[in-house]
């Protein structure tokens, strides 16, 4: 028993914490949990706790389906909306194989295998997310069809008497009270639609407190008596939901990406950097933006970014290089704002890290940077400027990524082919879906 784990039996004990969760991510991101009585914490920090992996979307095959969840003592936490007496705790877990091996198909451990990669050559991997969705009045549609925000307001709008403004104001500090310091919190451009920045903390912690964050707003939300959604596009007419993430790399205490003097301060890593996520973008579209939705919000406007380039101050580009004041080069940073809020946050940062790490290692070239609209310019222009685009959909996507060494590399076989499989399928089902567009557009009603 090491020290953290003394420590969490401790406070079990002390706090007479009733029920303490095991949480682990599913490959699509779903959060799974199965309560443990306290009594048997010990037990499940000593051997791991057995469960049925084959039972969980994509970690295990039916012949291989014994797997073990190791809880993190590290990530210990009473979950403040379980209410303060006989108190409900839970803990991330690793999950193994029945031999105590870290398992291949764990999105936790496919972004550790890739913080490793970056701890050998040298480098710390901070993030920091933006993470925006919309709060609805109810699960329910409204007669039109659509859902109903649950009010009017717009970009940094103050609501006097608003639900969002309480409703972020609980949010937060629940998640301050799990540990999870947020830096922003406001109202976003469409209606219902809100904004929390997390605080930066390395890769692994920030995909464990977007987990915490979805969780935490979810429940607000129903105990407010309303409904948060993380689906990237949920209005036609409205902005889609992005989880704009914000990458540095450190050695030691220095930011790597920081150059004093050269181009928008940036150094050769950092533009290597950049230059991977834009070289790999096409292959990892399909995790970074997994559903058929998703493409709704890469193509419908709404500061969404449909093209490959980047720019300093420029936020039609795929990625970004935010301003920082000069002597403040800790903060030197890029912004990927592909991503959206409905993604796993393990596998999608992977992706990310692996891309900008092979751009390091390959020293690949940044192409010029982006300094108008670019979803402004003729098509033409834009080819004369090398912006390619995104893949136009998820069938697009998975297609690019079937092809990408890279792609199976930082997931593993198994993820990889689970992934695309899964979403082929998810493609398939769409395809044969006759949706009310078509039906106004080809029969004339509604
Ligand atoms: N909602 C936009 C998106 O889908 C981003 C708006 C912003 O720049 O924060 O990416
Ligand atoms: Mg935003
Ligand atoms: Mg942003």
């Amino acid at each position: 028993m090491n020290r953290q784990q003394e420590f969490v039996l401790r406070t079990i004990e002390e706090r007479d914490v009733r029920f303490v969760r095991l949480w682990f991510t599913d490959v699509v991101g779903a959060l799974k949990s199965v309560a443990l009585a306290p009594a048997e914490v010990e037990g499940a920090f000593e051997e791991g706790l057995g469960f049925d992996g084959s039972s969980i979307e994509g970690l295990a095959r039916v012949s291989e389906s014994d797997m073990l969840l190791q809880p993190d003592p590290s990530t210990f936490q009473i979950l403040p909306w379980r209410g303060e007496t006989e108190p409900t705790s839970r803990m991330f877990c690793d999950i193994l194989t029945p031999d105590g091996e870290p398992s291949l198909a764990d999105p936790r451990n496919v972004l550790r295998r890739t913080l490793a990669k970056a701890a050998e050559m040298g480098f710390t991997c901070y993030t920091h997310p933006e993470i925006e969705f919309y709060l609805l009045e109810s699960d329910q549609l409204g007669p039109d069809g659509s859902p109903v925000p649950a009010d009017q307001g717009g970009y940094f709008d103050h609501v006097p008497g608003g639900v969002a403004q309480d409703f972020r104001r609980t949010v937060v500090n629940m998640l301050e009270s799990v540990g999870i310091s947020v830096e922003f919190s406001h109202h976003e451009g469409g209606p219902g639609q809100n904004e929390i920045d997390l605080r930066y903390a390395d890769a692994l912690q920030t995909a464990d407190n977007i987990m915490t964050f979805r969780t935490v707003v979810k429940e607000v939300a129903i105990q407010q008596n309303g409904y948060a959604t993380f689906m990237p596009k949920p209005f036609s007419a409205h902005p889609g939901s992005g989880m704009h993430t914000h990458f540095s790399l450190f050695e030691g205490d220095s930011n790597a990406f920081h150059e004093p003097g050269a181009e928008y301060q940036l150094s050769k890593t950092a533009r290597h950097f950049m230059a991977g996520l834009l070289r790999h973008a096409t292959e990892f579209t399909a995790v970074t933006n997994q559903f058929v939705n998703s493409y709704k919000r890469l193509w419908g406007g709404g500061e969404a970014p449909s093209y490959l380039s980047w720019g300093h101050n420029n936020r039609s580009a795929l990625v970004r290089v935010p301003l920082y004041k000069p002597g403040k080069g800790t903060s030197a940073r890029v912004e990927y704002r592909g991503i959206d809020s409905a993604t796993n946050p393990y596998l999608s940062y992977a992706v990310l890290l692996g891309a900008g790490l092979k751009g390091i290692e390959e020293e690949y070239e940044l192409p010029a940077a982006a300094e108008d609209d670019i979803s402004a310019l003729t098509s033409a222009e834009r080819r004369a400027l090398g912006h390619a685009p995104l893949p136009a959909s998820l069938h697009d996507a998975v297609n690019a990524m079937e092809e990408s060494e890279l792609m199976a590399e930082i997931l593993g076989e198994q993820v990889f082919e689970y992934f695309l499989r899964n979403k082929r399928q998810e493609w398939n089902e769409y395809r044969l879906e006759v949706t009310p567009y078509e039906l106004h557009r080809n029969l004339g009603i509604l």
